[in-house]
């Protein structure tokens, strides 16, 4: 051994540069993220002026080149990383009550809908299940399915992709789903993960609207209705925007937040504040911590909603490089708390940096409870540990997500200030750790983490398991 390499690694043993205490930069993070909070205004241009923002939709055009623009006029140098992917785009679709008496419903199709005029007579098919359809003395075939997206009891709620391929199976023409809360919204989502064409046409339908007609059916009134279909599939060229700023080790920390939201409102929350967030989070850590161990990467993926198309796409096209973490912010309110996800090694650090963030209410304290379906699933399965932050929204803000009222009026800018501080020290605590803070999982440790929270059923409902027997 060399006396150099030996000085180096006697070095490496004696500063593990373990800070999670505060110091200036965590001052200068935390003090610009509230004095300056250049986020808000930012995600009011978002939301205002390029509208939902769909994957591969003009208005997602629209809103990459103002984030673009934004970033440029903040000297945060960032880049377009395009791809491929199913692409979806809403037509005049139109679902309509012909009998008893007419009556056009507010209803979303489900992401990867398409197909033509559907004319015919409902049933009831309560949650969608097979026994249910068994069960039907009438015929189905060429009917519409209504299901009931409420928890029946002592049934295992079935996924929605779960539900239409069902129907199909039975001849089903559509299926209208009925939101389980009221208020008039309809959930946007889709229709099926792999981004194919639906089977049968989907349409999500509103609490309101889908207990009448329930009531209709289960009082033996016929319901006579018409579906038209406009909504295509075809495949699209979208980007994500990475920003990097790069480190001495040649490893990176990813920061990522999904860029595209649903059509029908602005994405003003779901995720107009984690892209705000992260836009502050690379503004505050380009600023205030330029020189770090590890390279900060920042990611806005697009293509979330549709199927968590640019997280896909990112995890494939960086296979290679050396990530060493990833924090994801989907809907991120004022933090309450950090989620290890499982990744219980980190558990330490975040006890630290919870401990000396005293003017928080983060009274969630740190947990491990891995989740799935957002941008940090594929970096996950990769074994790259990743966090995620417990935050708080009001309720108008869920009530609103992936529909109509997610709006720019819905968004705290206090919280946009609350997380872009929390995140940005934490950012640059793990850009300053040493590389032995993040142990990257094997394949079978992924498996036995997903297992161990319950986690594999589901995911191999949704035909995403890919961990073996
Ligand atoms: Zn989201």
């Amino acid at each position: 051994m060399s006396r150099f390499l030996f000085a180096a690694m006697f070095c490496c043993l004696l500063s593990p540069h373990v800070y999670t205490q505060p110091n200036d930069t965590w001052y200068n993070l935390v003090g610009s993220a509230y004095i300056d909070n250049a986020s808000y205004e930012m995600l009011g241009r978002l939301c205002d002026e390029a509208g939902g923002r769909l994957m591969g939709s003009a208005a997602n055009d629209r809103a990459l080149e103002i984030m673009m623009e934004e970033l440029q006029s903040l000297e945060i140098p960032a880049r377009y990383e395009e791809f491929t992917a199913p692409g979806w785009t809403r037509g005049n679709d139109i679902v309509r009550v012909e009998s008893p008496f007419k009556r056009t419903l507010r209803a979303a199709a489900l992401g990867y809908v398409e197909g033509s005029e559907v004319q015919a007579t409902m049933f009831y098919a309560a949650g969608g299940h097979r026994p249910v359809y068994d069960s039907l003395s009438t015929t189905i075939h060429g009917k519409i399915a209504l299901v009931t997206q409420e928890r029946i009891q002592g049934e295992d709620q079935l996924l929605r992709y779960e539900v239409i391929d069902i129907a199909a199976e039975y001849g089903a023409a559509a299926v209208l789903f009925i939101n389980d809360k009221s208020g008039g919204q309809v959930l946007c989502g889709v229709s099926n993960f792999e981004g194919r064409p639906s089977r049968i046409p989907a349409y999500s339908i509103t609490y309101e609207e889908g207990k009448w007609l329930q009531r209709l059916l289960e009082r033996g009134t016929e319901v006579a209705m018409t579906i038209s279909t406009e909504s295509k599939c075809s495949e699209v060229v979208s980007s994500n925007i990475i920003s990097t700023l790069p480190g001495r080790s040649g490893k990176k920390i990813v920061i990522g937040a999904h860029f595209d939201s649903w059509d029908v409102g602005h994405g003003g929350v779901d995720n107009g504040q984690g892209t705000a967030i992260l836009f502050d989070v690379a503004r505050l850590l380009t600023r205030f911590s330029p020189n770090n161990r590890h390279t900060l990467e920042f990611v806005w993926f697009n293509g979330e909603e549709l199927g968590l198309w640019g997280s896909r796409k990112y995890v494939e096209a960086h296979r290679q490089d050396p990530i060493l973490a990833m924090i994801n912010m989907d809907m991120t309110g004022t933090p309450r708390g950090f989620n290890a996800m499982g990744f219980n090694e980190l558990i330490p650090m975040l006890e630290r940096i919870h401990a000396s963030l005293k003017g928080y209410n983060l009274d969630r304290g740190v947990t491990s409870n891995p989740w799935t379906n957002s941008d940090h699933m594929y970096f996950m399965f990769e074994g790259i540990p990743t966090l995620t932050l417990h935050a708080h929204l009001e309720k108008s803000m869920y009530q609103h997500y992936h529909d109509f009222g997610d709006t720019f009026d819905k968004v705290d800018k206090k919280y946009l200030s609350d997380a872009a501080a929390v995140i940005s020290v934490l950012g640059y605590e793990l850009a300053n750790q040493p590389e032995r803070a993040f142990p990257r999982y094997t394949q079978e440790q992924i498996k036995t983490l997903l297992i161990e929270h319950n986690l594999e059923d589901r995911l191999r409902r949704q035909g995403e398991w890919k961990f073996g027997d």
